[in-house]
C-alpha cells in the first residue's frame, strides 16, 4: 500500500491547471498537497486536506472517484490516472488522530446544528473552529448520519466515525443524541434559548412508498430501515430487492452478508439510478439484476410484477399480459428517500417545496431568518462530498449573519 501510493505520488504531473481539482466537487488542491506528501509534510497535507473539505477521510472512501478527481486525471486518458483518494485516505486518516487543535478565540456566539451527518458535522467543524459554541442535535444516538446508518460498515468502518467523534469533542462541540427537533423541541425553542443560528441539515429520512398493496406486510421491509440495523431484520434465504440505485446495491450486498443466498434486484426499465462501480460490487458478491420488471404487488409469498416489453432502443412500450409471480422470503423496497415533514410543520414560515425539501437563497439562508440548511435536506439523496461542498457555504453564509445581528 505505501509503495502504490509513493508510487501515485511520484506519478503525478503536478499540472498548471489541475484537471483532478476541477473534477472534484469541492476542489480539493490535489496537486498541491501531493507535493506536501512527497516532501514528508504528512501533517501539513492532511491540515490542507481537513481545511477544505472537513469530510475529506470519508470523502476519500466514499466518493465516486471514477466520476469525480481520478476520472479526470490527464494520466488516464491514455493510461492509468493517478488515483489521489488514495493518497488523501492515507493522509487524512493519519491527520484524524494526531491534529492538534489550537482552541480559537471565543466569539461569546452560539449555533445550534440539526443533524449530524456530513452537513451537519462539517457546519459543526468550522463554526467550532471559528470560535463560535456549536451543539449539534441528533435523533439517532450517534453521529454520521447516512455514514453511520446507511453506508455499509464493509464500505465504510464505523470506526473511523468513532474517531471523527473525538475530533469534535477536541473542538468541544456538543452533541445532544436522541433528540429530535419538531417534536418535544422547535426551532423557535432555539431562538428563544439564545442561539444565534440555527443550520438544518437533517437529510432524507422518509423511505419513499410505492402506493401498492402488500407493502405492510411483515416481510416487507424498506432499504433504508434495513441498512440502519440489518442485524434486527429476518429476511431469508431468498430476497427480492426492488429499485436498481445506489441504496439498493448496498441494500443487496448487505443482505449476502446476512445470510440471504439469492437476492434478485427488479427495475422496471433497463436504464438505472445505480453508478456502473455500485453494480458491478454486487454483481461480483453475487446478486442478481431482473430488468423490465414493473412491480404491481407484494403478497406473502412474494412480489408480482408485470413484464416489460420493449422496443429497439430498449424503451418500454407495453406489457406483457401474464404477471410475473416471484418467490421470495423477503422483499426490500429500495426506491429512493425524501426529507420527514417535522421541522416544517413545527416553524412557522419554514417553506419547502412539493418534495418537501427545504428552500433556502444564495446564502443557504431558509425562509425564515437565521435558519440555513444544506445537503439532502435541500437537495434530496445526494452526495457525502457534494453536502460538504455546500455546507461549506452554509458555514459561511451563519458566521457573517451571526457577526451581524
Ligand atoms: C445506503 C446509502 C449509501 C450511500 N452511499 C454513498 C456513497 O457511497 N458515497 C456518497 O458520497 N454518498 C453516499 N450516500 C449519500 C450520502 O450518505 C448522503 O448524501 C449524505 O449523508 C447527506 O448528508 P446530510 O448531512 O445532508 O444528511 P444525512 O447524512 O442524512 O444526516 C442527517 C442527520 O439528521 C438527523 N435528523 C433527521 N431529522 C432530524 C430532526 N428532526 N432532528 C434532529 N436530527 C434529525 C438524522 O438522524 C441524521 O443523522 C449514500 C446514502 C445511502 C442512504
Ligand atoms: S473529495 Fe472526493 S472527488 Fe474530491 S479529491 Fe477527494 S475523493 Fe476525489
Amino acid at each position: 500500500m505505501a509503495l502504490t501510493i509513493m508510487n501515485d505520488a511520484q506519478r503525478c504531473l503536478q499540472c498548471k491547471v489541475p484537471m483532478c481539482k476541477k473534477g472534484c466537487p469541492i476542489a480539493t488542491p490535489i496537486p498541491e498537497v501531493i507535493a506536501k506528501f512527497k516532501e514528508g509534510k504528512l501533517m501539513e497535507a492532511g491540515q490542507q486536506l481537513f481545511e477544505n473539505n472537513p469530510m475529506s477521510v470519508f470523502c476519500s472512501i466514499v466518493c465516486d472517484h471514477q466520476a469525480q478527481c481520478a476520472g479526470h486525471c490527464v494520466l488516464g486518458r491514455k493510461g492509468s490516472p493517478v488515483h489521489f483518494y488514495n493518497i488523501e485516505k492515507f493522509v487524512s486518516d493519519a491527520y484524524l488522530d494526531r491534529v492538534r487543535i489550537t482552541k480559537p478565540e471565543k466569539k461569546g456566539k452560539k449555533a445550534a446544528v440539526l443533524g449530524a451527518g456530513p452537513a451537519g458535522m462539517s457546519v459543526a467543524v468550522i463554526l467550532a473552529s471559528n470560535g463560535y459554541d456549536v451543539t449539534i442535535f441528533d435523533d439517532n444516538n450517534q453521529i454520521g448520519g447516512m455514514l453511520r446508518y446507511g453506508i455499509p460498515e464493509f464500505r465504510l468502518p464505523k470506526t473511523i466515525i468513532d474517531r471523527y467523534k473525538k475530533l469534535m469533542n477536541k473542538l468541544d462541540i456538543r452533541f445532544r443524541p436522541n433528540t429530535v427537533l419538531g417534536e418535544a423541541l422547535t426551532i423557535d425553542n432555539l431562538f428563544r434559548d439564545g442561539y444565534a443560528a440555527v443550520f438544518v441539515g437533517t437529510g432524507v429520512w422518509r423511505p419513499k412508498t410505492l402506493g401498492i398493496e402488500g407493502e405492510s406486510l411483515p416481510n416487507v421491509h424498506f432499504g433504508i430501515s434495513y441498512l440502519a440495523n440489518p442485524e434486527a431484520f429476518t429476511i431469508g434465504e431468498n430476497v427480492a430487492i426492488i429499485g436498481m440505485g445506489n441504496v439498493a446495491m448496498d441494500v443487496a450486498r448487505t443482505a449476502l452478508r446476512h445470510g440471504a443466498q439469492n437476492v434478485t434486484l427488479y427495475a422496471r426499465s433497463k436504464r438505472i439510478a445505480a453508478s456502473e462501480h455500485e453494480m458491478d460490487y454486487a454483481r461480483l458478491d453475487g446478486a442478481q439484476f431482473e430488468f423490465g420488471q414493473a412491480i404491481e404487488k407484494i403478497e406473502p409469498e412474494g412480489p408480482v410484477f408485470k413484464v416489460a416489453i420493449f422496443d429497439e432502443n430498449d424503451k418500454v412500450v407495453g406489457y406483457e399480459e401474464e404477471l410475473n409471480h416471484v418467490k421470495a422470503d423477503a422483499t426490500i423496497l429500495a426506491v429512493s428517500q425524501a426529507p420527514k415533514n417535522k421541522l416544517i410543520l413545527t416553524t412557522e414560515g419554514l417553506e419547502g417545496n412539493e418534495r418537501g425539501l427545504l428552500i433556502t437563497d444564495d446564502n443557504c439562508m431558509c425562509t425564515v431568518p437565521g435558519v440555513f440548511a444544506a445537503g439532502d435536506v435541500v437537495h434530496g439523496s445526494n452526495t457525502v462530498v457534494a453536502a460538504a461542498a455546500e455546507a461549506k457555504k452554509a458555514a459561511a453564509a451563519m458566521m457573517e449573519y451571526m457577526e451581524n445581528h
